[in-house]
């Protein structure tokens, strides 16, 4: 049995989980926040399932790997951290450089430090991670996993932007997408469990969550995705405006004399179900403020759905036909709402027929078929685990066994 633990560092969060590999339990999993913050928080989940939560100043991810490794020794979770023989590191841009995971080593941490300007908020959280942990354990080996990487066998035609050629060639401009190691997880899981006599699956995976993609899957093989060069591209999501005409912003900025920066924060954090609801990023808000009758909350909600049964029509006619639809992450596993929405949206055109009682039975972890044997597309729920996606990739890449 081996500890790996799994690291996901934000712009001002660092999750963690640690893994017993390869039974896959989870041994403790918790979360530094605010960091940056006088009063960050620091939560870590015990041995006995009780979870002890702090309120303190984190000035930065180092001091938050530094709080994560006194209580693994301080709570007894590990008695010596020699224990962790790999960390995997959840990497946001790997740009054209990586399409599987890597070592990090003195290469790959450079090459994730030239991606930087593509990632501003991310790959120097994650750099600044990945030092931290080789400090404080520097025996266990570290391993890059990419969110982009899962996308990289996109053809040309589907990766590229109308635009000059020189700005993909000089600045490397392109869709990379995002969620891929999630999307890449739910075709292996979809393929396992409900495609093992089908060859050459198509599937569609829908990862939506506040921060949601789609994915047209062929084969195990990413053919098109919805995000971008950034995560603000592709549908509705919960702050996010998703696709946009260009010339909003522009326009926003003659008419209000607000920079392009705060334009561009308002796109990724003033938008999507949040902006146009004016009640809440969150589905569950949405949901209860629509059967109050909310106005705003109902229009948000329809322009979700219908943004994500755009994508999916466009992915059915790429794909040419799809044998799955994988609903998952936080509103896919949770809402059943939501998810007949988006059904609803598109299911004449596909002859999609929602199972109405599975459907509200799978929320909270329950998954299975959601569609009828009517359905022409059979619809799934499957709960992702990026974290575990990750663990495993350290143990393949850094060839540990028991
Ligand atoms: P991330 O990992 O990107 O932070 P998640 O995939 O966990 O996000 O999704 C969080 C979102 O899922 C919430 O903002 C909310 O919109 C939705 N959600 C979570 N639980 C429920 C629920 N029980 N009912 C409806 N929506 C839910």
């Amino acid at each position: 049995m081996i500890k790996i633990m799994s690291v996901n560092a934000g712009s001002s969060s660092l999750k963690f989980k640690l893994f017993e590999m390869p039974e896959e339990k989870v041994i403790t999993s918790g979360i530094a926040d605010r960091i940056g913050h006088e009063d960050a928080i620091f939560s870590i989940k015990l041995l006995d399932g009780t979870s002890k939560k702090q309120i303190l100043p984190i000035k930065d991810h180092a001091r938050a790997v530094e709080l994560l490794i006194s209580a693994l020794i301080d709570e007894h979770i590990i008695s010596s951290l020699s224990e962790i023989k790999g960390i995997g590191h959840r990497i946001v841009q790997g740009g054209k450089y990586f399409s599987h995971s890597e070592i990090l080593n003195e290469d790959t941490e450079a090459k994730i430090k030239e991606l930087i300007p593509l990632a501003p908020l991310h790959n120097g959280a994650h750099l600044t991670a990945f030092k931290a942990f080789k400090n404080a354990v520097p025996d266990a080996g570290n391993v890059a996993v990419f969110d982009t990487a899962f996308h990289q066998s996109m053809e040309m035609e589907d990766y590229l932007y109308a635009i000059p050629y020189e700005y993909y060639e000089k600045y490397s401009i392109r869709r990379y997408g995002a969620h891929g190691t999630s999307h890449d997880y739910l075709s292996q899981i979809a393929k396992e469990t409900y495609l093992k006599n089908v060859e050459h699956p198509s599937i569609i995976t829908l990862h939506i969550g506040s921060g949601s993609s789609l994915c047209a899957i062929k084969d195990g093989k990413c053919v098109a995705t919805s995000m971008g060069l950034t995560p603000l591209a592709g549908v509705v999501m919960g702050t996010r405006c998703g696709d946009i005409d260009p010339s909003v912003m522009p326009y926003i900025i003659s008419q209000t004399g607000k920079t392009s920066q705060e334009v561009y924060d308002i796109f990724n954090f003033q938008s999507g179900l949040k902006g146009i609801s004016g009640v809440s990023n969150d589905t569950r808000d949405i949901e209860e403020a629509m059967e109050k009758g909310n106005e705003r909350a109902i229009i948000a909600a329809k322009m979700f759905a219908r943004s994500i049964a755009n994508y999916i029509g466009q992915y059915y006619v790429r794909l040419g036909h799809v044998d799955l639809l994988v609903f998952s992450a936080g509103i896919g596993e949770n809402s059943s709402t939501f998810r007949k929405l988006i059904v609803e949206a598109c299911k004449e055109a596909l002859g999609l027929d929602l199972d109405e009682a599975k459907n509200l039975e799978y929320v909270h972890g329950k998954h299975g078929y959601i569609s009828t044997k009517k359905s022409k597309i059979p619809m799934v729920v499957i709960p992702t685990d990026e974290e575990l996606m990750i663990a495993k990739d350290v143990v393949k890449y850094l060839k540990l066994s028991d």
